[in-house]
């Protein structure tokens, strides 16, 4: 289920932003005051974070900045929520490194739609679409994965393990990034775990003949290759 952080002072605000999406299949977690999102933010990295641009003590603007210069949080999507409308804020907004704008008041379906689209753009492992990578075709939906008319046996974490590659091919995932992005919690578990369960998932796609797109990066991490599967 994908985690979205919302970041938001005013309670009745957060509660109707939280309701929307809780209803929309999210899991939501709600932070009242800036040093609160940090706190979720080193706890667990979200999905999405809705962030009130005016907060009391930090504002929304550093505190998106803040995430952007640290690299753990570095590609987290963030979506601006202010009552300005006045273009000078969204440059300073989108500078600080939002990746789009919500001028409040504004409509469920604009707030559904915006989070959709950043998700899609940023995060599409966040999103239930399918996907398909050389011939293996995964389906968040129904929770499936076939290669033709044959279907993978996966467990539940091989599953989130190979849809994050998926959705994010041909780029090097240490096992840090993984436990972040995939487990969502880095702090208790341990990097070998990373090797098991990369070990299992080959080990499921072997049947179907695809455990070559999962690339070992010597002292790097874990990729997803195309040229790997097809070259095989
Ligand atoms: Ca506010």
């Amino acid at each position: 289920m994908s985690r979205v952080l919302v970041v938001e002072d005013e309670v009745a605000i957060a509660e109707l932003i939280a309701l929307n999406l809780r209803h929309s299949g999210f899991e939501v977690v709600v932070a009242n005051s800036a040093d609160q999102a940090q706190s979720e933010i080193d706890r667990v990295l979200p999905d999405l974070v809705l962030l009130d641009w005016m907060l009391p003590g930090q504002s929304g603007l550093a505190l998106a900045k803040r995430w952007r210069s640290t690299p753990r949080s570095r590609d987290l999507p963030i979506i601006m929520l202010t009552a300005r409308a006045e273009e000078v804020d969204k440059v300073a907004g989108l500078d600080a490194g939002a990746d789009d704008y919500l001028t409040k008041p504004f409509s469920t379906h604009e707030l559904m739609a915006r989070v959709r689209a950043v998700l899609r753009r940023k995060a599409p492992q966040a999103l239930d679409s399918a996907v398909e990578i050389a011939g293996l075709r995964l389906d968040p939906s129904t929770r499936r994965v076939c290669r033709e008319d044959q279907e993978v046996k996966i467990g539940p974490t091989e599953f989130k393990l190979l849809h994050f590659f998926m959705t994010h091919p041909e780029r090097v995932h240490s096992r840090a990034q993984l436990l972040d992005r995939v487990w969502g919690d880095h702090v208790f578990i341990e990097e070998r775990t990373v090797d098991v369960h990369v070990k299992r998932l080959r080990e499921a796609l072997a049947p179907v003949q695809r455990s070559q797109l999962i690339e070992t990066v010597r002292g790097a991490g874990y990729r997803l290759t195309q040229q790997v599967a097809n070259a095989a």
